[in-house]
């Protein structure tokens, strides 16, 4: 009937000449439309023969009660209570009843034949093949899990077989209960083990579990419970991360004077001899966005007027700056171990000489090639010494030896800036740390909330209230709301003890 199957269904070569049906097509296409036969198309019987007969798989799954009730518990003894007490009750429903389960209270016999039943019960659903195929004798097959342990049966529970059974040590540690990986109760197992033993460590938590208990891929699994364990996540955690914020515009903008836009900080304080008697002070730290030169002025509080006249000393000296950028103060603490010792005795030559010291520092990498020029520091824009490079034939020599001062400034300013575009720029590309985008804390999420001045034990367990994306989303800030007070804290100052669900 259809014409493409003389192509499909295969004829002689001799069929194909010129005037076959397959190289015209049917002949009624060749007459008008209106006269193509109009035959009803009829509905199809089930049992028509070129109806494709597909199978219909159902599968129904009904978890036992039993089953209802080890997942209902997320603690291991809880579990092993209720299901004694309930074994107790089966026990001695019937007629002979021992001794022991007349006691008031559930005896040790009894937890340890509860633990074996509950094994058992995950062992049934999980090895049934197994299971099958060791009560009847035989050995399991190559394919299965188990194969590797040599399993054996012992009181109607799989355990692991007799490797080890020479070995000096209990028989039940030589042949412990076989459990699957993926089950709640191996997961209840591992974390009651892992609290018992003080929050142990994932060796140390496997090696006493494998005394009783043979988790398949158990090193995973207490790896996996162990990395989320929220007293061990306090002690450990590292701090959260997120990858290094872009630079601000402020931070590259060259030919501005020093200290345009400059930074701001509090350290200390310091307790320090002045006369007799020992007084305490703070250093405030004004640091150039571009050139990294430093000024600091001491100051004896952190009170709004001590803090205006020691603004007022640094515009004084370095002239009025565009913008001044604070951030309530932790980015500094490196500076301040650094100054912590200079400013025992702390003297205004002390500053200046402290001062001196750290505008001194190379703010590029230096090079071993001895025909470099001299490393470019902050005292060179702030100074504007002459004493280093002077490239010939750019000023003509007059210019650069010239009378006229201004000329020979600029001149030296010039050649601050033109370095600076060329060497301090350029590898401030790099991110030399936080170079990957990180989960970005989210509201809700609990936190650990870092304080250097107090033991990790009482840090403040905090949750986020409030996250500040940065323009490429990323959060480097939260506000986080602790049981004292709401703090905005930078992400490297938290750990994450538990995302928000
Ligand atoms: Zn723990």
């Amino acid at each position: 009937m259809n014409h493409a199957d003389d192509g499909s269904r295969g004829v002689g070569a001799q069929y194909f000449h010129a005037e076959c049906r397959w190289w015209s097509g049917p002949k009624f296409l060749w007459e008008p439309e209106h006269r193509w036969p109009n035959a009803p198309v009829e509905d199809l019987q089930e049992d028509d023969n070129e109806i494709r007969k597909s199978p219909t798989v159902m599968f129904v799954s009904s978890a036992s009660q039993i089953d209802v009730l080890l997942q209902r518990y997320s603690s291991w003894s809880r579990l092993i209570k209720v299901m004694s007490w309930l074994l107790r009750f089966v026990q001695r429903s019937r007629k002979k009843v021992p001794a022991y389960l007349k006691a008031g209270t559930l005896q040790l016999v009894e937890i340890q034949q509860t633990s074996q039943e509950i094994v058992r019960l995950v062992q049934r659903q999980h090895f049934h093949e197994e299971y099958l195929c060791l009560k009847e004798g035989r050995q399991v097959k190559c394919n299965s899990k188990l194969a590797n342990l040599s399993p054996i049966l012992i009181d109607d529970v799989i355990c692991v077989g007799r490797r080890i059974h020479r070995a000096p040590i209990a028989f039940k540690a030589a042949h412990p209960m076989v459990l699957p990986k993926s089950h709640h109760v191996s997961m209840l197992i591992v974390r009651y083990y892992h609290y018992v033993l003080g929050h142990a460590g994932r060796e140390h938590v496997l090696s006493v579990i494998r005394q009783s208990f043979w988790i398949l891929r158990g090193r995973s699994i207490v790896r996996q419970i162990l990395s989320k364990c929220v007293s061990c996540r306090r002690r450990n955690a590292p701090t959260l991360q997120q990858v290094m914020a872009d630079l601000p515009k402020e931070r590259l903008v060259p030919y501005q004077p020093p200290f345009t836009y400059t930074s701001l900080d509090f350290f200390g304080p310091f307790y320090v001899k002045r006369s007799r008697s020992t007084v305490k002070v703070y250093g405030c730290i004004f640091i150039c966005f571009n050139s990294r030169a430093i000024h600091i002025e001491d100051v004896s509080s952190l009170e709004t007027d001590t803090f205006i006249q020691a603004l007022l000393r640094f515009v004084s000296v370095r002239g009025c700056p565009k913008e001044i950028w604070s951030d309530n103060g932790t980015n500094f603490t490196g500076i301040q171990k650094e100054l912590g010792l200079l400013f025992q005795d702390m003297s205004d030559e002390r500053i200046k000489k402290v001062t001196s010291i750290l505008n001194s520092r190379p703010i590029c990498s230096s090079s071993d090639d001895p025909n470099d020029m001299e490393l470019l520091t902050p005292n060179y824009l702030l100074l504007q010494r002459r004493n280093f490079f002077v490239p010939p034939g750019i000023f003509a020599k007059e210019d650069v030896y010239s009378r006229k001062q201004w000329r020979h400034a600029q001149f030296i300013g010039n050649c601050f800036w033109s370095r600076w575009v060329r060497e301090y720029v350029p590898p401030l590309q790099h991110r030399h740390k936080w170079l990957l985008n990180r989960r970005n804390l989210a509201v809700n999420d609990l936190v650990l909330v870092v304080d250097n001045t107090l033991p990790r034990f009482r840090w403040l367990v905090g949750r986020v209230t409030k996250v500040f994306p940065g323009e490429d989303e990323r959060v480097r800030t939260a506000e986080v709301k602790t049981k004292t007070s709401r703090l905005a804290r930078p992400v490297t100052k938290l750990f994450l003890l538990k995302e928000a669900t």
